[in-house]
């Protein structure tokens, strides 16, 4: 990416950035560092119950977001305005998973709106890519009440959904939005901050997943925006690597 626009996404996400002439800004302060780290190696959470495959592991895109806006299978049926199935390309080799929807994605039934999305498109511009090339995705289709939390057996009833469109996209990498998705998504409540910089391997696939920060997190907390910005170096490298067909160096 020009070292022009590279400037402009970085001013999009709020980040100053300070080069001298002729420099491109490209601070990378962490090791690249790609090695699987097993989930479980720190803070193992309670492995939670499997979710034993549903109608939906066979299915294809249409019949699923059908099956999906039909579902009552927690107790979020009975809240929701609408599901939000997920958004994006079907043949994206980038997919962002976040945590659930919260009040203006259930009311516009997209994931990733409002000002927390706006930021995560600055997010995936910075990348050098654009939304609608990539595929977006949450845990858990309905929002949880009050924006809570996801609950374990929620994330659980939901997670064959997830299973299946990671499937139906194939992606080359998956980036963990924030720190509820990643620890639900690789089972551990391992800090975010010490998941950051590593290629997780997830699920039986082993699915490429590198993590970064929720775009609330970073407009609540701006002064973490570089080291979102760091995390999408990562990303954009350790992509590079798996495109090559290294994958993971594990
Ligand atoms: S959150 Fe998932 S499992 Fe729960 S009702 Fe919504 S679609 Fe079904």
């Amino acid at each position: 990416m020009p070292a022009r626009r590279t400037l402009a996404y970085l001013e999009a996400l709020g980040i100053d950035v300070y080069v001298r002439r002729g420099m491109q800004a490209a601070p990378v302060a962490e090791p690249l560092g790609v090695s699987a780290l097993p989930a479980s190696e720190e803070h193992p959470a309670p492995p939670a119950p499997a979710a034993s495959p549903g109608l939906e592991a066979t299915l294809g895109w249409e019949p699923l977001r059908e099956l999906v806006a039909a579902c009552t299978r927690c107790e979020l049926h009975a809240t929701r305005t609408q599901t939000v199935f997920g958004a994006g390309s079907h043949e994206a080799r980038w997919m962002f998973i976040g945590e659930a929807p919260g009040a203006d994605e259930d009311r516009q039934g997209e994931p990733f709106v409002g000002r927390a999305g706006q930021l995560l498109t600055s997010m995936i511009r910075a990348a050098g890519l654009r939304r609608e090339d990539v595929y977006i995705v949450n845990v858990l289709k309905c929002r949880p009440p009050g924006n809570r939390d996801p609950k374990p057996a929620e994330a659980v009833a939901c997670r064959g959904y997830l299973e299946r469109q990671i499937e139906l996209v194939s992606p080359t990498l998956i980036i963990a939005v924030g720190r509820i998705a990643a620890q639900n998504l690789l089972a551990t409540e391992t800090p975010l901050a010490r998941l950051r910089s590593r290629v997780h391997a997830l699920g039986a696939r082993g699915w490429p997943l590198v993590v970064t920060y929720h775009p609330a997190y970073l407009l609540r907390s701006p002064g973490e925006k570089r080291k979102a910005w760091q995390d999408l170096l990562f990303a954009k490298q350790t992509f590079a690597r798996l495109a090559r067909g290294e994958r993971s160096g594990a």
